[in-house]
């Protein structure tokens, strides 16, 4: 099977501007623990054997991409085309894979903003989500979930039972994805990852539970977050 062999491609989308953190620099670029925080995200998805290479995406008007083209012998591609929505960034690089991805293989798409990613959970993902037909990472939700009103006011308290928090990678065959993408852009609904586009075209991903600390980049206060992470995680 062609998952078996180290021909997995991760579409890591980067074209965000990242609006809530602020600042000129779009958060991807930031340095943490030295170095931009989108290199330590692109090594922790090139470390997995099973890994053949990644796909990023970037923004047209992307002023800091450091123009690595090779992490851990695998290649680093990218584009430069990345949409208004993160899904049209996701579709412009699954579009731009190499021919040698066929349809049926599996692909990966990862969050440039989540570099503590851990090497066990991505191994798990790749497992359970070639024996599933399609799978994400996620988090059961643990706190209790409050509705809000417009000025903060808790107006009622929603069930947690069941629910769950989608993180990446997240892991689905190309050609399914890239029908699910499209149709629902055709559609006019905006989704907000990969699990969504594949549900509305009547698949059920599976979750796989991966560590709540693969979190995020979106304030300043997980990047410091990310710092401390970064050293204890692998
Ligand atoms: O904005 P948010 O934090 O949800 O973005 C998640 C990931 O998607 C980031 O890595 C960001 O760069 C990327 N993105 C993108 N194209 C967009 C919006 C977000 O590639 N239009």
């Amino acid at each position: 099977m062609a998952t078996e062999a180290n021909t997995l491609w991760c579409v890591v989308p980067a074209a965000g501007r990242g609006g809530r953190f602020g600042g000129e620099v779009p958060k991807q670029y930031l340095p943490l623990a030295g170095r931009p925080l989108i290199l330590h995200t692109l090594e922790r998805i090139a470390a997995h054997p099973r890994i053949a290479g990644l796909m990023v995406v970037l923004s047209a008007q992307d002023h800091w991409w450091p123009g690595v083209a090779e992490i851990n012998g695998k290649p680093v591609s990218h584009t430069a085309i990345g949409g208004g929505e993160r899904a049209d960034s996701v579709l412009t690089g699954l579009r731009a894979l190499p021919d040698s991805v066929a349809d049926a293989d599996f692909v990966l798409v990862h969050d440039a903003a989540r570099p503590c990613l851990r090497y066990e959970d991505l191994g798990r993902l790749i497992v359970e989500g070639a024996g599933s037909g399609g799978a994400l990472l996620a988090t059961p939700l643990r706190d209790t979930l409050k509705r809000a009103d417009g000025a903060n006011r808790s107006i009622e308290t929603e069930a947690r039972e069941a629910r769950w928090r989608a993180l990446t990678p997240q892991m689905f065959r190309r050609g399914e994805l890239t029908l699910a993408l499209e149709r629902a852009r055709t559609d006019g609904v905006v989704v907000t990852d990969e699990a969504m586009a594949m549900e509305l075209s009547g698949v059920r991903p599976l979750l796989v539970e991966g560590a709540e600390d693969n979190i995020k980049i979106t304030t300043p206060a997980d990047l410091k977050l990310a710092e401390f992470l970064l050293e204890r995680t692998l």
